[in-house]
């Protein structure tokens, strides 16, 4: 996404002469890195499953990157016909519609289900009407938000308007965090609202302290605490405080209050920037159009080439090629080059002044003294039934009690002890544990076959624990080595504990025998399809020693001709901040090659 992006940017804004090349270690099927599709065909029947991403949050960041670098008119002439799947006319098309990108949003935002089989659905924006729905839909989505009333009201006594005061207060988090912090752009605006709430109550939701301390002042029901925090989970971080670290670990490994924002991000239900969408066809999608809109301005790029070296001169590379002729090693020389491979690796190893990592060709190692986000455990399971009891997101949260809330947790919590983390070595059957389950055909039918079904379970683990032998090796057999972290009986135990997780919804009796076919990644996929650091899908952490200023930048210290780009830089992991990312780094790219 960060190279796709930035060349579009790029090459969009410098005269036609300025060449723009992306090399790709992958092949054209895996376009776009970690935000992709795949399909598997079961007999006659097509499932689709995310490798990647399946939340698509600040919707505007990715509009405005095919209105700022689009080539194709927003509207044309011939199109004048209902679009069955949007609300206008498709005379009324976006930038982002121009080329293939639909975003439909998904309505209620999530189902938590706990594991004592209650749940409840979140995320109902106060207007329904322009979200082409039919009235029959929105019927049913207003019968659900009454439900869900009653339940935050079950959960305690005013949990409802505790809920909402909670999320107005996590909105201006948002609307100051997000400019200020975010996209770096000064927003004096935003600030009063900002310090009116973190005041509030004597301090009591002062943003920097663990979100825990926030969540004890508002609310009494350890189920309403964790649904107001599983988020914190995407930036790597655990909502709870911990005692035995410094101002409660928010330097570290516990969210500080203000990543309530992501809660108000995801759930608010007037806030500008606020919903949860699903791009029609995909992720995938996703890729497709920001490919085609690199073509549009001219960028090229070259699939199944690794670079193997960078120098402030250009980079070495080693090709596959499309065919024998085309496979080899080679140099290109450039003016500036920008890295989108993720910082820990490309800083370790292709970036690296260490004599043992030559030129000599691809090699997987990453620097291991930054903090990382959880690994994860995907499931990709097609099934012979259609799985009507799931949303299109459902987070599966444990929370029968605080304890078991905390424990839940652990995995974040204990990254740091050698080796031997709870879900990566001891039975998580009967544990306390979250996991996130997708759902594409609840908003895109065309995920599944009918009367089937196409899930993504993804459970968080250990990351890899590095060996730095392995660095010194080719990179297949380090790659190897790293996949036997994640065994088979580990695997087994995980996939146990989520089916029997999933079985206190009704119809899930007979997940096993309906299952089609299942596709499993560890971390040592993700290391080895992305080079990811430590096989972690969200790169660095988001604690407040790797973040905004004190998150690794765009400029190496070591090269003055090279800019990152991506998740494990400035501001962050997601698709949407990789974006805004994109944005600064073709700014300071631009000014780079004008002086030229
Ligand atoms: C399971 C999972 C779930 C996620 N869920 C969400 C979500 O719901 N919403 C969301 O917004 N984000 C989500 N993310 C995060 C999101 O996918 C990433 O933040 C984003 O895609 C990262 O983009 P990037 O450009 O930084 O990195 P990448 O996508 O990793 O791109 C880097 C590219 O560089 C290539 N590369 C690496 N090394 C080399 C080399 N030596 N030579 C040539 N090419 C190289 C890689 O193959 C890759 O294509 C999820 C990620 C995963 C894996």
């Amino acid at each position: 996404m960060g190279g796709l992006a930035t060349a579009a940017r790029i090459k969009s804004s410098l005269p036609s002469t300025t060449e723009v090349l992306i090399l790709e270690k992958n092949g054209r099927e895996q376009l776009g890195g970690r935000c992709g599709s795949f399909n598997v065909t079961v007999g006659n029947g097509t499932f689709r499953h995310e490798r990647g991403p399946s939340l698509l949050l600040l919707k505007e960041e990715y509009e405005r990157l095919f209105e700022d670098c689009g080539k194709r008119p927003p509207t044309t002439k011939n199109d004048n016909v209902h679009d069955a799947n949007s609300s206008r006319s498709s005379s009324s098309k976006t930038a982002a519609e121009a080329y293939g990108l639909q975003m439909k949003q998904c309505i209620p935002a999530y189902q938590v289900v706990f594991d004592d089989g209650d749940t409840i659905s979140v995320g109902f924006p106060r207007s329904k009407c322009s979200q082409g729905l039919s009235i029959e839909d929105i019927k049913q989505i207003q019968i659900l938000e009454q439900e869900s009333i009653m339940k935050l009201n079950k959960l305690e006594p005013s949990g409802f308007d505790k809920w909402t005061e909670y999320l107005n207060t996590c909105a201006a988090f948002l609307d100051c965090g997000l400019p200020n912090f975010i996209e770096e752009r000064l927003d004096v605006s935003t600030l009063p609202a900002f310090m009116v709430e973190a005041l509030k109550d004597g301090a009591k939701r002062w943003p920097l302290q663990p979100h825990s301390t926030m969540l004890d002042s508002l609310f009494d029901s350890p189920k309403l605490k964790a649904m107001a925090s599983f988020q914190d989970l995407y930036v790597g971080l655990e909502p709870y405080k911990n005692d035995q670290q410094l101002g409660g670990g928010v330097l570290r490994k516990t969210a500080p209050a203000v990543f309530g924002l992501l809660a108000a991000l995801e759930l608010h239900p007037t806030n500008e920037k606020a919903g949860v969408f699903a791009p029609v066809g995909g992720f995938r999608q996703v890729a497709e159009s920001m490919y085609q809109l690199c073509l549009d301005n001219a960028v090229k790029i070259k699939f199944d080439t690794s670079v193997t070296r960078i120098t402030d001169d250009g980079v070495h590379f080693v090709s596959k090629g499309e065919n024998e002729d085309d496979e080899g090693r080679g140099f290109l020389p450039a003016d500036l080059i920008i890295c989108n491979a993720d910082i820990p690796f490309a800083t370790e190893t292709i970036l690296s002044s260490a004599s043992s990592l030559s030129n000599d060709g691809d090699k997987y190692d990453w620097n291991d003294k930054f903090d990382y986000s959880s690994g994860v455990i995907a499931f990709h399971w097609s099934f012979s039934q259609p799985l009507e009891a799931l949303n299109t997101h459902n987070v599966f949260m444990s929370a029968k009690d605080s304890k078991a809330a905390v424990s839940s947790w652990s995995v974040l919590r204990d990254a740091d002890t050698e080796g031997d983390t709870r879900s990566a070595k001891t039975p998580l059957k009967g544990q306390p544990f979250n996991f996130y389950v997708h759902r594409a055909s609840y908003t895109d039918e065309t995920a599944a076959p009918p009367g089937c079904d196409s899930i993504m379970v993804l459970v968080p683990c250990r990351g890899l624990v590095r060996e730095p032998d392995l660095g010194l090796l080719p990179r297949d057999e380090a790659i190897s080595k790293y996949k036997q972290q994640f065994d088979v009986d580990l695997i087994n135990d995980v996939r146990e504990a989520v089916i029997e997780r999933l079985s206190v919804l009704e119809g899930f009796e007979f997940l096993h025998d309906n299952l089609l076919d299942e596709v499993i990644d560890t971390p040592g996929t993700y290391a080895d399809y992305y080079n990811v650091g430590g096989g972690v899908p969200f790169g660095l952490s988001h604690g407040l020693g790797q973040l905004s200023l004190t998150r690794p930048g765009a400029e190496p210290k070591t090269h003055g001709n090279v800019l990152f780009v991506g998740a494990s830089s400035r501001p962050g992991n997601g698709v949407p901040l990789v974006l805004i990312g994109a944005k600064l780094v073709a700014q300071k790219a631009i000014k780079k090659l004008q002086r030229i």
